[in-house]
């Protein structure tokens, strides 16, 4: 399967003398597009400004919503991109985009094992830890010693399943819903789901952070 990084990939600025290979190699490339006028620096710009500007929120209203409404929750499972399209969140760069939920006896846990992919429409940019080697190495070998450096200890009667991402496969988790939140409404839940919930590596807040 095509293992190449989506449209949405982007690369860190700074100084280029203190840059590594691959990103001053990205620059270089940059360099020659623009001067070949097959895009210009203002394309690039944009491009880096809409995709700074998604965030974990998207994700955590989806997820919320699907706590709060199983009808909505069977059809976002159903047709994920659809109904981020009717919510208003472009998902269109991303191939398959494939829904997970948390259950009793099954979590699940997402990893890219090759480099980053990551759901970024939804989830914003993946956190360092994420594309870091020991997570991509360790998630496969062991994902439970992974969510206890989270602080989570999962039951040995839970299955744990791990997802690899690739180009063409992207993965949202739905947490469990936590225990003591029937009475909360979308809005109050949003604020307990958190981006690494939605990886895998940890279960939603019980309450709001402070
Ligand atoms: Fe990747």
């Amino acid at each position: 399967m095509a293992h190449e990084h989506g449209p949405d990939e982007q690369h860190e600025p700074g100084p280029r003398h203190e840059l590594g290979h691959w990103a001053k190699r990205a620059y270089a490339m940059r360099d020659i597009l623009i001067a070949k006028g097959v895009m210009t620096e203002a394309d690039i710009r944009q491009h880096a400004e809409f995709t700074e500007s998604k965030t974990p929120a998207n994700g955590a209203r989806l997820v919320a919503l699907c706590w709060t409404d199983p009808e909505f929750k069977a059809r976002f499972m159903a047709d994920p991109k659809t109904v981020c399209a009717e919510m208003g969140i472009d998902a269109s760069t991303l191939n398959e985009f494939v829904i997970l939920e948390n259950t009793e006896r099954v979590r699940h846990m997402v990893v890219c094992t090759l480099c980053s992919c990551y759901p970024r429409p939804i989830l914003g940019r993946p956190p360092d830890w994420y594309k870091s080697f020991n997570y991509r190495k360790r998630a496969v070998n062991d994902p439970r010693w992974i969510m206890r450096e989270f602080g989570l200890e999962v039951r040995e009667d839970v299955e744990v399943r791990v997802h690899d991402s690739t180009a063409d496969m992207r993965y949202l988790v739905i947490p469990a819903r936590p225990a003591g939140t029937e009475d909360l409404g979308v809005e109050e839940l949003e604020k307990l789901v958190t981006r690494d919930s939605m990886i895998g590596v940890m279960d939603a807040l019980s309450a709001p952070p402070e």
